[in-house]
């Protein structure tokens, strides 16, 4: 977002109800305007809404930095970076950083091919490395594109380049992570996701058995149902949001957890 304010310098941020909290800080710290966007039903912004934000804006702020979110934290849906796009072009200047924290690397492989990347229409891209990676340490990757990063000028003695904020950070997360991918590879991260999206198919399904209403996005690894009660809450960590539930089918979430959560469910139905 430092880098969206440096382009386009009088921008307010438009953010749909759905993206993470740390964007209203960042714009907080930043003193950038947030403009909320309202979702559509299935979670994604509404880009009909997002025009009529813009339009009822930009005499007074020109330009628009638009935050798409691709998978959203509740219920991991893919915000059309392209869509979006060109739905805030008609009002200006335009710059889109994709919040792929949880969802870029799963776009990146999902069959239904989501609009999420730089070739979409993405000016900057962030995605965590603790999540569908897996590290152990909070960590992640931020690319943008090349003319929008400075050069950098960092005092000669540290004999490094440095565009973050901090100045100390750890090099140990950032070798954690070049590690894990080595490792992983194109192949290995495809069949991970794919094995991802298979469990979050199955949690789907038998979630739909518990007799718990579940839904989920097209190729997202987010699957919503019906909170249950707290005592199951409790147990198996669930992150709500008013009367929903939600399980993200990460790596080490298999099959099995997921009939042992159903069988809770039914028990406690019972
Ligand atoms: C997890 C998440 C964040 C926060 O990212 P961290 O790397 O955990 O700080 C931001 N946005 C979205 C959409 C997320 O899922």
């Amino acid at each position: 977002m430092a880098t969206a304010r440096t382009a386009l310098p009088h921008a307010p941020v438009y953010a749909s109800d759905q993206a993470h909290y740390s964007v209203g800080k960042a714009a907080r710290l930043l003193g950038l305007q947030l403009i909320t966007v309202a979702s559509r039903p299935d979670g994604t912004m509404d880009p009909g809404d997002l025009r009529c934000k813009l339009h009822q804006q930009t005499d007074q702020f020109p330009g628009a930095i638009v935050l798409a979110t691709i998978g959203t934290t509740m219920r991991g849906a893919y915000d059309d970076v392209t869509l979006l796009r060109d739905a805030a072009a008609m009002f200006g200047d335009v710059y889109v950083h994709a919040d792929a924290a949880l969802g870029g690397f799963i776009a990146a492989h999902a069959p239904s091919l989501p609009r999420w990347s730089f070739r979409h229409g993405a000016d900057s891209v962030s995605i965590s490395g603790h999540k569908m990676i897996g590290m152990p340490v909070p960590c992640g990757v931020v690319l943008a594109r090349r003319h929008l990063v400075p050069d950098v000028s960092s005092a000669e003695y540290v004999q490094a380049t440095d565009r973050t904020l901090g100045c100390s950070r750890s090099g140990l997360a950032a070798v954690l992570m070049w590690s894990a991918l080595r490792r992983l590879g194109y192949t290995g991260m495809r069949t991970r996701v794919l094995g991802c999206l298979d469990v979050a198919r199955y949690a789907a399904d038998r979630l739909a058995e518990a007799g718990t209403r579940p839904s989920r996005p097209t190729d997202s690894v987010v699957v919503c149902f019906d909170r249950p009660t707290p005592e199951i809450v409790d147990r198996w960590h669930l992150a709500c949001e008013g009367d929903r539930a939600h399980i993200v089918t990460v790596a080490h979430v298999d099959r099995a957890a997921v009939d042992e959560l159903c069988a809770d469910l039914s028990r406690m139905r019972r």
